[in-house]
């Protein structure tokens, strides 16, 4: 079976220190598999049971891209911040690379 990374509970990003959060019904809410609150510093992901059937990489790759939003915004970059096709292709390479360099903490 496929090692899962260690996604945080918390992660720091500069002077912010952002709390993760697993969430049912994200999806279908808002569309999305993860989202980040800047003032509420919180990073919530779709969770992977109930009926929302998600793999676990999708997940890991979900959790990049907040990490990249939040850092775009702790360093005041907010025309790259908006640009989801930027931050899509950043966090993912950013991911891959960790990942296959075992860099990342693996449970
Ligand atoms: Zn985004």
């Amino acid at each position: 079976m496929e090692k899962k990374i260690r996604i945080p509970e918390k992660i720091v990003i500069l002077d912010k220190t952002y709390t993760i959060k697993f969430v049912d019904n994200l999806q279908h809410k808002t569309d999305s598999y993860g989202d980040i609150w800047y003032q509420e510093q919180e990073i919530r992901l779709q969770s992977e049971g109930g009926d929302v059937n998600r793999h676990r990489q999708a997940t890991e790759s979900c959790f990049f891209h907040e990490f990249v939003h939040g850092i775009l915004h702790s360093i005041s970059e907010a025309g790259l911040r908006e640009n989801e096709d930027f931050v899509t292709r950043f966090s993912s390479v950013l991911y891959q690379s960790l990942r296959e360099s075992k860099m990342l903490v693996t449970e």
